[in-house]
């Protein structure tokens, strides 16, 4: 055996003994058993190989070969047959399991047998494209440089866009820049569009929810502009674990994908381990400080001498983590930093060096933020900290395989921070664990999304009446963009008619382009971002503390006509959080179900899993014929930002607030709600006020665990409850939905409410009817949310903080759930 090998083998032993040595010493400490809620083993597993396939051309296997790679994972033997068959596909397999290969062997292999071919690659984000770049360099210069292979993107220099549309075989993008500065120029690219075939998607999960909407649309452009040129284009995608990748593959590509999803990668061992602070208070449900506890775990991985990656989920805690950790580990005189962080915002030259000194060993620990999460090869590291849940598992996972890529063992620790999600993925391991739930959702034929990019297309060719664009009446949208100026009926067909390009104006990262734009004004003017109308009412208001990237900016004015919030860069030690008025008018129901066993299931006693508390009074609920309902369908939301409060950080305390005057914004959308009827909200022993409280509270944990079913953001929903109107499509009375804390006071009772979770875009994204389908999840899921919860009386976890809620509105949410469920 080689000298070196002998001694890497030394080090991997040596890495297993002092993870576990680290995991005893948590293990010993933890006395009650409740701060490490799972430990879990991944064997490790052998690679599956297969030979290249007979029909790969000699150079490009000999350029593997001089890679060291002399065979493949069945993966990907597989996933080439099948794009080498003519088939779409989505590849959905782990982190570092040798994905790109999947892509690049049949472009690269259809391009050496027919030097005219073409393909287009898209990453989520321009990191991720470079980073492709240097591994196609690298086998573009084993193969005699035979192929072009460039990045197109905003940073590209004027003088070499033309040689890059003219000589590039593989040309890697963005969506956004395939969309304003590649489609709407189509003519220049002629070599391009009548040359190309494949497409490739990377990182597919991300495009769900807004974004994915908007690429479904733009990749209708793209077939839309093949087509003219006579080419039908082949799709290959690339998933991380979703529960539908098949599904949103061929939604977002609208022709039949085929999923590829074993993997025949080679892993190390893994431990993945769970952490929940150390309760501080049981009542309130105050645990330690997460990130505290996260520098702890980390510091006691690197006292270890274990190479650690951290994350933090802002820019701030990332800054507070590596302020901590280089405190711990001073630098050494003459010496580099050990420790180093790495986030948006570091110039590239200091990220390639942070790179590299992670993949040589002489920076031992490097706190990020999701900007390590994908692509960028750093090597492997031993552990990884998660200070805060990612927000999904797909994203836990591929943090988590930031560990241990090759050999050795390694750990990955998530740190629970309180909010309700982290406390709901500690305390059901089996549920981070499992058949992975979540689903990604589009919707392409919102029509404020759509309309945008048929404005595009016809910008782009002109539009035949009988054209087909997403599942909408083409001809009549056509007519009234004509109506309005936009375009007129020449001949056959609609023409654009305005100067001025639309794909400028719209962005694929939000829904209307009607956006505010955020000026610093600390300094010299900066532009530092842009918000939407409806965000901007409630983050950017006068007074408020908006943050950005980790930054925290005061808004000194906020001028609607200009569209412009004016900031201030502060350093506080509170938050802003809007109070809004919102009142939902449901317009049309698409599916009504109704719960008429609610009532009597309730005797089935489902109490074992469940605090005595909550069963001692399920019984009491008599027998009635229905309890509750739950629907789907059009609603109007009328909203009013009419006041603030700052909250402060870590404590949640309440310490002050303002009124606002701020306009109404009016919205139609889709939404998905429950309707609770009089004599289940009368079966309930609870005064008025405390059902009320248990309504809001049960709508708070009902929205954490929906974000968490729809891999969406908080953001991406709205909550409102209100009476349910006598019919659908009339006016209900005007008692205004509120918030949980503004209803504790207010007198007047529902009657028979509606509990409202809307998409918060105007039009809708997709996620109402998959919200409707999965009523009984998100029941079971909300009630063990609710019911594992440590806390007595409700807490930010649960129900909400407890001192705005009446003081029984834990039990009532948890009764009111009891008459939901059947
Ligand atoms: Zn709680």
């Amino acid at each position: 055996m080689p000298e070196s090998l002998a001694v890497r083998r030394a080090d991997v032993s040596n890495a297993i003994t002092r993870v576990h040595e680290v995991l005893d010493a948590f293990a010993s400490r933890d006395h009650s058993g409740e701060i490490l809620t799972a430990i879990r083993h991944f064997p490790a597993r052998e690679a599956q190989v297969a030979d290249f396939p007979e029909w790969v051309n000699a150079n490009l296997v000999s350029a593997y070969a001089a890679k060291g790679i002399r065979r493949l994972y069945t993966h990907q033997a597989a996933a080439a047959e099948a794009v080498h068959a003519g088939k779409n596909i989505v590849i959905v397999t782990p982190t570092a399991s040798g994905k790109t290969l999947c892509y690049n062997l049949p472009v690269l292999n259809a391009v050496l047998e027919n030097s005219d071919a073409r393909a287009l690659y898209l990453f989520p984000t321009k990191a991720l494209a470079q980073d492709q770049l240097a591994e196609l360099y690298d086998l573009n210069q084993r193969l005699e440089n035979r192929f072009g292979v460039f990045t197109y993107d905003g940073d590209t220099p004027a003088d070499a866009r033309k040689s890059i549309r003219e000589k590039g075989h593989i040309i890697l993008t963005n969506p956004d820049m395939l969309h304003s500065g590649i489609l709407p120029h189509h003519t220049r690219w002629t070599r391009l569009f009548e040359n190309l075939r494949y497409i490739v998607l990377d990182e597919l999960h991300t495009y769900r929810g807004v974004f994915g909407s908007h690429l479904c649309n733009v990749l209708r452009r793209l077939r839309r502009i093949a087509r003219f040129y006579g080419r039908d284009l082949q799709f290959i995608c690339c998933s991380a674990t979703i529960a539908n990748p098949g599904e949103l593959a061929s939604r977002l590509v609208e022709s039949e994908v085929e999923v590829l999803d074993s993997n025949g990668a080679p892993a190390a061992e893994k431990t993945f381990v769970f952490y929940n602070p150390p309760v501080v208070n049981r009542a309130l449900g105050i645990r330690r400080s997460y990130i505290n506890e996260s520098a702890r775990v980390s510091q006691e991985f690197l006292k270890h001498d274990l190479q650690t990656m951290v994350f933090a989920n802002s820019r701030l805690h990332t800054e507070i983590l590596l302020t901590y950790l280089q405190q711990a580990n001073p630098r050494l005189p003459g010496k580099p930093e050990t420790i180093r962080g790495y986030r948006g915002g570091y110039l590239p030259n200091e990220r390639r060096e942070i790179e590299r000194g992670l993949r040589d060993g002489k920076i031992r620990g490097v706190v990020s933020t999701s900007a390590l999460e994908l692509g960028i090869d750093v090597g492997s590291l031993d552990t990884v900290v998660m200070a805060g849940y990612p927000g999904t598992i797909a994203a836990t996972w591929q943090r988590a395989g930031r560990a241990g890529r090759r050999s050795g063992s390694s750990c990955a620790v998530l740190v629970a921070s309180s909010s309700p999600l982290d406390q709901f993925m500690v305390r059901h391991p089996d549920y981070f664990f499992g058949n992975t739930p979540e689903h990604a959702f589009i919707q392409p034929d919102n029509l404020e999304i759509l309309v945008n990019h048929l404005k595009c297309a016809a910008f782009e060719l002109p539009i035949k009446p009988n054209e087909k664009f997403g599942d909408v009446d083409v001809a009549d949208l056509c007519a009234r963009l004509a109506a309005a100026g936009f375009l007129h009926l020449a001949g056959e067909n609609y023409h654009w008619t305005h100067e001025a390009y639309p794909a400028d104006t719209i962005s694929l990262r939000s829904v209307t382009s009607d956006n505010f734009v955020i000026i610093d004004i600390t300094g010299e003017p900066n532009v530092v971002g842009e918000i939407d109308f409806p965000s901007a009412l409630v983050f950017v208001h006068e007074k408020a503390i908006y943050l950005h990237g980790g930054q925290q900016y005061h808004v000194e004015h906020l001028d609607f006509k200009e569209r412009k919030a004016y900031v201030k860069r502060v350093d506080v030690d509170y938050y802003t959080d809007a109070i809004r008025y919102t009142q939902v008018r449901v317009l049309e129901i698409a599916s009504t179900l109704r719960n008429p066993a609610a009532a009597t299931a309730k005797l089935r006693k489902t109490s074992s899993a469940l605090p005595d508390a909550s069963s001692s009074f399920t019984s009491l609920i008599s027998t009635t014929s229905f309890a509750s309902s739950y629907s789907h369908g059009d609603v109007q939301v009328r909203s009013q930002v009419v006041g603030f409060k700052k909250i402060k950080f870590f404590t949640n305390e309440n310490i002050g607030d303002g009124k606002l005057e701020l306009p109404e914004n009016e919205m139609h959308t889709t939404a998905y709600w429950i309707t609770l009827e009089r004599p289940l909200l009368e079966s309930l022993p609870f005064s008025v006020s405390e059902r009320q409280s248990g309504m809001f509270g049960l709508l708070h944990a009902l929205e954490s665990v929906a974000t968490l079913l729809l891999m969406c953001d908080r953001r991406d929903l709205g909550t409102a409850i209100g009476e349910r109107p006598p019919d659908a499509g009339q006016e209900s009375d005007p008692i205004v939905s509120l918030r949980m804390e503004d209803a504790v006071s207010a007198n007047a009772e529902f009657f028979e409410p509606n509990l409202y979770l809307y998409d918060a875009y105007p039009g809708g994204i997709g996620f109402s009817e998959p919200l409707f389908c999965a009523h009984d999840l998100l029941m079971q899921k909300t009630r063990e949310l609710i019911s594992f919860c440590e806390c007595e009386q409700g807490c930010p976890s649960c129900v909400g903080p407890a001192g705005d809620l009446a003081p029984r509105a834990k039990e009532a949410a948890l009764a009111i759930l009891d008459g939901l469920c059947a």
